[in-house]
């Protein structure tokens, strides 16, 4: 009998060890030597939010595709406070990571972005989305229960509306999709500014702090960002920028160089084979085509 359960056993267990390997759907981390500072991850996007005794500071729904992800992100919440969520703060415009805020803004929370959030996405009206209720340009910063929020508008990067969040105290900044964390850049360079990305990271790296929480799980497992990883994105960007430009203007845009061009140094990092092609386009288009 012992041994019938015991083949059992093993055989449920192959049956369900994949599930069990994964990683949950979603996950809520208190960041490591902080106090008040955690993480909502909901599949691969994940975003910031600060706990106060006078209320909440949450940012990015992350709920894109998932029509029920802003309420588990509520419901996440309220299992470490009851104390109202005053604000939702956005890190730019795309949807992927502000998709389903309505359940923030039911819960009474006033929805802040950058300037050209609002103007994007007004003319589109995306069910989805929920609008900011304020805009802000240059520095806009948030006290609330002991905490200091900077948000802080540095130029066009990844798009036009990207901002940094920096909370000075704790030495940590949110920065979505910029500086992909152990990762290679891909889709995103759809929406990218490359000469202004490269002054933007230079001032990223002007201000202080110690680590970066990513928009996406930092690679490996799930890490924040350093200083020296937003040294090393930058690297990748000027070196990507100063190879196509010449292919450029030899004339081998578009077809050579997304065909053949190669970082043969970045080609073991997660989303190289996806991400070349991405980045060479938009390098192309700048080196030759002047867009
Ligand atoms: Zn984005």
């Amino acid at each position: 009998m012992r041994i019938l359960l015991g083949a059992a056993s093993i055989a449920l267990l192959a049956a369900i060890g994949p599930a069990i390997a994964q990683a949950p759907l979603f996950a809520t981390t208190k960041v490591e030597g902080t106090d008040n500072v955690y993480i909502f991850r909901n599949g691969n996007h994940q975003s910031m939010f600060v706990v106060t005794k006078d209320g909440v500071i949450a940012t990015d729904p992350i709920a894109y595709g998932r029509p029920t992800g802003g309420q588990t992100y509520v419901d996440e919440i309220r299992k470490i406070t009851d104390k109202p969520i005053k604000y939702l703060i956005y890190s730019h415009h795309h949807y992927d990571h502000i998709a389903g805020g309505k359940p923030f803004k039911d819960a009474g929370a006033r929805i802040i972005a950058h300037k050209n959030v609002r103007v994007h996405l007004a003319p589109l009206g995306d069910p989805n989305t929920v609008l900011p209720d304020e805009s802000f340009d240059g520095k806009k910063v948030i006290t609330l229960g002991g905490t200091t929020l900077e948000l802080l508008y540095l130029g066009p990067n990844h798009s036009d509306s990207n901002i940094v969040m920096r909370l000075p105290k704790e030495k940590i900044i949110f920065v979505v999709d910029t500086i992909p964390v152990g990762a290679f850049p891909g889709r995103g360079m759809i929406d990218f500014y490359p000469i202004e990305t490269e002054a933007f990271i230079k001032k990223v790296l002007a201000l202080d702090w110690d680590r970066l929480i990513p928009g996406h799980p930092g690679q490996p497992g799930g890490r924040l960002g350093t200083r020296q990883d937003a040294q090393d994105v930058l690297a990748l960007y000027q070196t990507a920028s100063a190879e196509i430009k010449k292919l450029g203007q030899d004339g081998k845009c578009w077809d050579a160089v997304e065909k053949d061009y190669k970082m043969l140094k970045y080609a073991t990092l997660p989303g190289y084979e996806a991400g070349l092609p991405m980045l060479a386009r938009r390098y192309c288009g700048l080196w030759g085509r002047g867009t």
